[in-house]
This record gives C-alpha cells, sequence and structure tokens, in this order.
C-alpha cells in the first residue's frame, strides 16, 4: 500500500515515526523520543487515519469476494 505515513505524538509532539508493517487503527505505536505508548489512532493524522480505513475496507471486500469463489484481481 503506498501511504504517506504521519504520526504525532500527543504527548511530545515528536513527529518521527515509521509507518508500521501492519497499518491498523488498534496497532500499538510507541514515542521513541518520550515512550509514550497508544493506539495508532492516537497517533496518526487524519489523513494517514482515512487511509487505514479505506485499506481495511478494500481488504474486507478482498476477503469478501474470495469466500465467495471468486478471484480478487489480484
Ligand atoms: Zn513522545
Amino acid at each position: 500500500m503506498s501511504l504517506e505515513f504521519r504520526a504525532r505524538c500527543p504527548k511530545c509532539d515528536n513527529r518521527a515515526f515509521d509507518a508500521p508493517e501492519h497499518l491498523d487503527v488498534s496497532h500499538e505505536v510507541a514515542c521513541g523520543a518520550c515512550g509514550h505508548r497508544g493506539k495508532l489512532v492516537e497517533f496518526a493524522d487524519l489523513a494517514t487515519l482515512d487511509a487505514i480505513v479505506e485499506d481495511l475496507k478494500i481488504r474486507s471486500l478482498r476477503v469478501l469476494r474470495n469466500t465467495h469463489g471468486l478471484k480478487a484481481g489480484m
């Protein structure tokens, strides 16, 4: 998935975050500067969250198609 991952620590305003391997709103993120830990939703900016939600929708649609015996075209 091509997404510009942007996040910010709510405690110390650190913005140096690498995109996690699995983009999921419940993914736990730890701030490298102050050690604050929280869910991705606390850290990621709105555009990033939107992209994650869109990606989740697309993936769940793919699963639906697969369970119906159709190839998803990947
Ligand atoms: Zn921090």
